[in-house]
């Protein structure tokens, strides 16, 4: 038979879209680690786990973003169903896909909810340390609940992560953007201030200058710093009740010890956000110092379609924090094997894997050498091999031990600990012996 193109094409190397990383051991271990402290954090919050699609309809985002942000206008993966014409995204944020989820579903019916959810997200960025195309985020939702009490409640959620991941040096932003009508105002104040200073503003400003003039204030390019740092804020245009919400917030991070500072000019990213915003940043990252960022959006249940309730969340990045921890020192190691099982001839596979077997069941973490072919290697090789694997024991499953019936049992750390044995039908016994610390 020939090599048909299909095959001829498949010799050539294919690689990851640019912007998409593999995770892989050891590094992979670090990400399991970070979410176990996150699912045990959240059960103890009251937060239970959603998962919803990774591809969504356009229009979910459109809507629950707002069509003039920088994610809707320029960073979402987009495309067209081949077979119906569908116009799909794939997700860039999971907000607006929990959100629609309660509404489809009115999970809402039986009491507000508390939700949190683990995933990859796509934007179409320019790839840097950081920054990448397929990311992954963890989110807090909390849907239903209107006082700030429980915007203090998942800013301390997230607080508390940092400090069970060990991380120091993270720092809480804080502002509120008010209510619909304290943006109207702040915006008109906004719009005039900017207006007589247009020959001041990049392109990118003059083209928000009516769609999104808050948009302005989150701008990177250092030439506007002054400009953004003196316009009017937003905060000198709260009234009573929003003031009083972002006092009450205070009280309670107060009263968990957290600290923080309140940044006048932090907007969000996204137009569903009132009341309070909120990110947690660091100086250890470069430009991408943000890695955790949230708020109120009270009105995006009801603009996805479902009965109106308020709502609070934030999502971190993933990437970001673990970047972090790396930058602290404290990336875990992968975890070793107790047990390397060596194997100098494949006619001890069977006894090897039975008595693999009941370490495994008693809680050992135990790896049979194997090789590429069907013949194990030389023993120094799997000397060798154990040992690059860190492992604290080797099991040695020679013809002479397992003519008596037992397996040699070799310390690996300690330089001249004599090979002992142990009868191969105690599995059980020789885990105890081995958990003991022998
Ligand atoms: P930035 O200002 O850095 O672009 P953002 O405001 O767009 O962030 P959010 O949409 O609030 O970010 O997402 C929450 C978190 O997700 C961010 O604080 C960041 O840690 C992370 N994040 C956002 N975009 C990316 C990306 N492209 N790659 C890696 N992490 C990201
Ligand atoms: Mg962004």
């Amino acid at each position: 038979m020939g090599v048909t193109s299909y095959q001829k094409h498949s010799m050539q190397k294919i690689v990851a879209v640019k912007g998409m990383n593999d995770i892989l051991p050891p590094d992979s271990a670090r990400w399991d680690q970070l979410e176990s402290v996150v699912r045990s954090l959240m059960a103890r919050h009251g937060y239970q786990g959603v998962r919803t699609p990774i591809v969504e309809p356009t229009g979910l985002f459109v809507r629950g973003l707002g069509e003039v942000t920088d994610i809707v206008e320029k960073e979402m993966y987009s495309f067209e169903d081949k077979l119906n014409g569908e116009h799909l995204t794939l997700r860039p944020e999971n907000t607006a896909g929990v959100v629609r989820a309660a509404a489809e579903h009115n999970l809402l019916y039986d009491g507000p909810k508390r939700l949190f959810y683990m995933g990859p997200m796509f934007r179409h960025e320019r790839p840097q340390r950081g920054r990448y195309r397929q990311f992954h985020q963890i989110g807090a939702e909390a849907l239903g609940f209107g006082g700030p009490a429980v915007d203090a409640e998942t800013i301390t959620l997230a607080h508390e992560l940092w400090q069970e991941l060990g991380l120091t040096g993270v720092q809480l932003e804080l502002n509120s953007l008010g209510q619909p009508a304290e943006r109207a105002a702040h915006r008109a104040a906004l719009i005039d201030y900017l207006q007589a200073r247009a020959d001041q503003l990049d392109e990118d400003a003059q083209r928000r200058l009516h769609t999104n003039p808050l948009r302005i204030l989150d701008t990177k390019n250092p030439a506007m710093q002054a400009l953004v740092q003196a316009a009017p804020k937003l905060i000198d245009h709260l009234g009573a009740d929003s003031r009083a919400h972002l006092q009450a917030v205070q009280d309670c991070l107060a009263a968990c010890g957290i600290s923080w500072v309140i940044n006048p000019r932090l907007v969000r990213g996204m137009d569903y956000y009132n009341l309070t915003v909120f990110e947690f940043t660091t100086t250890q990252l470069g430009s991408q110092g943000t890695i955790c960022g949230g708020g109120r959006y009270d009105g995006l249940i009801e603009m996805i379609g479902g009965k109106a309730a308020p709502a609070v969340g934030w999502a971190l990045g993933v990437e970001r924090v673990l970047e972090l921890l790396k930058e602290q020192g404290r990336a875990s190691a992968a975890p070793a094997p107790d047990v390397y099982a060596i194997v100098p001839d494949a006619a001890g596979y069977p006894q090897a894997s039975a008595l693999l077997q009941g370490l495994r069941r008693a809680g050992l973490q135990a790896v049979l050498h194997a090789a590429a072919g069907t013949e194990p290697g030389s023993m120094k090789s799997q000397f060798k091999r154990a040992d690059a694997s860190g492992a604290r024991v080797a099991l040695v499953f020679g013809a002479s031990e397992l003519e008596v019936g037992a397996v040699g049992v070799k310390q690996l750390r300690q330089a001249d600990a004599p090979q002992t044995q142990w009868p191969l039908a105690d599995a059980a016994g020789l885990a105890r012996h081995l958990q003991s610390g022998a």
